[in-house]
This record gives C-alpha cells, sequence and structure tokens, in this order.
C-alpha cells in the first residue's frame, strides 16, 4: 500500500510563491511550513506564480508560469534551451551573482559540517561564455536526419542544436560542419532503443593556444563505411582538425566513450599550453576544460604551498601531470599517481616534452599507492589532490596522516565532499583558515576551490 503523502500543496496546483534562497543545483526555494519546494526558473527575492509539478514526502517541485516580482539579479537569458538541456542552469542570473552563489555554496556545507574556514570571494572570468575546450555531443536521428544537439535534462530526447553558448566557437563550427559532412555521406546515427546505427557522439576538443583541434567519433562497432571520404571532407572543411579518432563504443549503456579505438587520421594527441608548457593530452585522458581558469586554479594551488624550492611533491590524482609538472620548477621533486593509464603515459611524456627531470609518475590508485610508499617510509613535505566529485578515500587520508607532509593542497569539483573529507583531515591534525572558490564552470552550478591544510 503507498503511504499517504502529507504536504501543504497538491499536484497541479497553481499559486503564488516567495522565493527565499537558490538551490545547489540552481533551483529557485520556497518554504510553506518548512516543506521545502524547488522551483525552476526563479531567483531569490522573486515572487513567481508557479505549478506544483511533484509532491514527495519531504519536498515537492514546482515550474514557474509567471514572474510577478523580478530580482535585481536576472538578466534575460540567450536561449531556453540552454535551460532545458543543464547546459547552462544558471544563464538567468547576473554573473557576480553567479560568483556569490559560489561562494555562499562552499560556505553553507563548511557551516553544516561546522568548519571554522573562511571562504573568499569567487574568482571568475572576464567573460563567462565560451570557454569550453572540450565538447561531448550526441548523434541521433531526428525527422529523418542525422542530427547534432544536447539531451534534455534527464531524458534522451535530443534537442537540435549547433550553437553550445559556453564552448568555444570554434567547437561549435566544428560541429556544425561535421554534422553537414555525416548528412552527406548518409552515416546512420545510433539507435539507442534498437542499439543499431553507427555514430554515436561527437567529442571535440581543441587547444586554447594551439589551436589544434581533435575529433572524436564515437561508434557502435568497428564498422565506420566510407571513412576515407569522410576524412578528406573533415580535412577540407573543417581545416583545423589535427587528428581524427575512432572510439568504439560497443555497450548498451549512458558511457559516453569505449575503451578502444584507432587513429584514423592525424596524431594521436592533441597539444595545449597550460601556464607556459606544453602538454600533450589522449583522447581518454582527463584534461580540465576551461584552460583560462585552470591557471589561474593552479597558480592559487602553487601559490598557497608557498613552495621554497627543496619540497618533495605527491600529486595524487595527477592526470596528463599539468599540476605536477607546473610545479616542479619551485621544487626539489614532484611524485604523480593516477589511475589512468594513457593519463600516466601522457604524464611521463609530457615531463620530457618539457625537459622536466625531476618529475615520475605512477600508474595505481591514490589510495593503495599512497599506503605504500607510506609503508615504504617516503618522505614528502607536500600532497596535492585534484580528486574526481566522490572526494578522497578515508584510507587515503589516513596514509597521509602517516606520512606527515607539512602541508596539504586540496583542488576540489564538490564542496560537499571536501566539507567531508576536511573533516577527516581534521582527524589526522590538519586544518585549514581559507578556502578560496574558482570559477571554472560559469553559467552551471558546478565550484571548484582549492584549499590549503596544515599541521
Ligand atoms: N590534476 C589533473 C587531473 C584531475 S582530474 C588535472 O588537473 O588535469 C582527476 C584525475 O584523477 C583523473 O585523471 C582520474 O583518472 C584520476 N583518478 C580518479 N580516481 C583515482 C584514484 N582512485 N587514484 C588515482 N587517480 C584517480
Amino acid at each position: 500500500m503507498k503511504t499517504k503523502i502529507e504536504a501543504p500543496i497538491e499536484k497541479n496546483e497553481q499559486r503564488q510563491f516567495e522565493i527565499t534562497d537558490l538551490s545547489y543545483d540552481g533551483l529557485g526555494v520556497t518554504k510553506i511550513d518548512h516543506y521545502p519546494i524547488f522551483v525552476s526558473d526563479a531567483l531569490p527575492g522573486e515572487i513567481v506564480e508557479a505549478v506544483v509539478t511533484k509532491v514527495g514526502q519531504k519536498y515537492g517541485f514546482a515550474k514557474t508560469k509567471k514572474i510577478l516580482k523580478k530580482s535585481a539579479d536576472r538578466v534575460t537569458v540567450e536561449n531556453r534551451q540552454y535551460t532545458q538541456t543543464g547546459i547552462a542552469p544558471l544563464q538567468h542570473l547576473a554573473y557576480p551573482a553567479q560568483l556569490q552563489f559560489k561562494q555562499k555554496q562552499v560556505e553553507n556545507v563548511f557551516q553544516k559540517a561546522q568548519l571554522a574556514i573562511n571562504v573568499l570571494p569567487t574568482l571568475g572570468m572576464s567573460d563567462p561564455t565560451h570557454y569550453r575546450n572540450k565538447a561531448q555531443i550526441p548523434v541521433r536521428n531526428l525527422n529523418g536526419q542525422a542530427t547534432v544537439g544536447f539531451f534534455r535534462k534527464r531524458s534522451h530526447q535530443l534537442v537540435p542544436m549547433t550553437d553550445f553558448f559556453i564552448q568555444d566557437p570554434e567547437i561549435d563550427k566544428a560541429i556544425a560542419a561535421l554534422q553537414s559532412i555525416i548528412r552527406r555521406l548518409a552515416i546512420e546515427p545510433y539507435d539507442e532503443i534498437r542499439h543499431t546505427g553507427v555514430l554515436r557522439n561527437i567529442m571535440v576538443r581543441r587547444g586554447y593556444y594551439s589551436h589544434e583541434l581533435m575529433l572524436v567519433l564515437v561508434t557502435r562497432s568497428t564498422k565506420l563505411a566510407s571513412a576515407k571520404t569522410l576524412i578528406a571532407m573533415i580535412q577540407s572543411e573543417i581545416p583545423e582538425v589535427t587528428s581524427v579518432i575512432q572510439n568504439i563504443n560497443p555497450s548498451k549503456g549512458n558511457a559516453i566513450l569505449g575503451k578502444t579505438q584507432k587513429v584514423l587520421w592525424g596524431k594521436p594527441v592533441l597539444r595545449d599550453e597550460l601556464l607556459g608548457l606544453q602538454f600533450d593530452i589522449s583522447p581518454l585522458s582527463f584534461y580540465q576544460v576551461n584552460p583560462q581558469q585552470t591557471q589561474v586554479l593552479y597558480q592559487k594551488a602553487i601559490d598557497v604551498a608557498d613552495l621554497q624550492g627543496t619540497e618533495t611533491v605527491i600529486d595524487a590524482y595527477s592526470g596528463i601531470g599539468t599540476i605536477g609538472l607546473s610545479m616542479a620548477k619551485h621544487v626539489k621533486a614532484v611524485k604523480g599517481i593516477e589511475v589512468v593509464e594513457d593519463a600516466v603515459k601522457d604524464a611521463r611524456h609530457n615531463a620530457k616534452l618539457n625537459g622536466i627531470t625531476n618529475a615520475e609518475f605512477t600508474l595505481g590508485k591514490a589510495e593503495t599507492v599512497m599506503l605504500t610508499w607510506q609503508a615504504e617510509g617516503l618522505q614528502a613535505d607536500v600532497v596535492v589532490v585534484d580528486p574526481p566529485r566522490k572526494g578522497l578515500a578515508p584510507e587515503f587520508i589516513e596514509a597521509v596522516g602517516k606520512v606527515a607532509p607539512e602541508k596539504v593542497v586540496y583542488i576540489s569539483c564538490n564542496p560537499a565532499t571536501l566539507a567531508r573529507d576536511l573533516t577527516l583531515f581534521g582527524a589526522q591534525g590538519y586544518t585549514a583558515k581559507e578556502t578560496q572558490p574558482v570559477d571554472m564552470f560559469p553559467m552551471t552550478t558546478h565550484v571548484e576551490s582549492v584549499t590549503l591544510l596544515t599541521k
């Protein structure tokens, strides 16, 4: 039997709401007798007329129909579709207010976790649009034509588009050109219901400084008819292209990239530059998507570490080596750890590419390698971590406690796991005074930050 939901509102009811807050995922928040309702397209200070779309035991959802009182922070949206697809869920909020929202978000999680850490104003961009150096775009059949676009939020319904607002415009141009080529060659798009068709996704990366462009065509099977013609057309119609890669993803799941790939034409890697160093990036390796702000973020990490030239630095979660190699000239030695094999190869290659001889990279899980190093009696002065959204493993933090570096620099892309991990570091005797949010993902709700911990 269904338990009866006791809520102060009913589904499909339309009424006025006064918005008092913005949720971590960018929805307006209102409360009726402590019952929160999350309202789409509504900002703090606004009064909106909204229809209730969902009523749960603990909270509900509503959709704005009309804004009765507007926030001074509301700006005209570029295109509704950027909100519908989740590309730019904060596009209706003025940029300075977005930066404040991100600072406040970190403050909120710290407060909940009872961490007394000062959160600095978010470092933003002068132009918060067209910043992404990477695109991952689905290709589907729409009205009988291969079509690129983005999925509507929480669905696999394709919204056709070729202007993605937060991506490098040259990437958008390449995607539009590729769509035209695919149509002319009648390359069959993937059908995910029947698991048939050829082309599933297009991934594009462009070097911010190098202007090199890598196209990755993700296909369901190895077969790609008319590959030769396809490459010839790409070369003539997208002149910046320096690599065309075929990635094969035979799975039925949602993973975009498969494990195997081959170079159809050009170089196997994309070259780019960060803080004056050259980096070669394999298609499967992680690389920060906002090159301008990445330099701000890394420089901040270098600055807070206050390096003297004598340190041994561990760069856990090192990716293609970007942070460790940027620190190398300021320290005695860098030891990186990374779990993706291609990324470790890239990191070693990138050290050589830049003539860096004091950095080495180990393949493995940070938590396992750290425990081994600790057992071997490794001495380290600084540990830099830059983990994925799920944060650090507890055993990693314990191992760091035993290695006992003087400083830990924590780069985080998720304030919730950052707060959890800072509490665990507290148990190991490490505390932080302040956190610096850096806006790596303008127009979205994502929050990146740098925190220095000392013993
Ligand atoms: N510091 C790099 C990469 C950060 S992204 C940069 O800024 O570019 C996080 C990286 O951690 C990814 O490369 C991912 O493959 C790696 N990773 C994820 N889980 C890991 C683990 N348990 N141990 C080591 N590396 C891990």
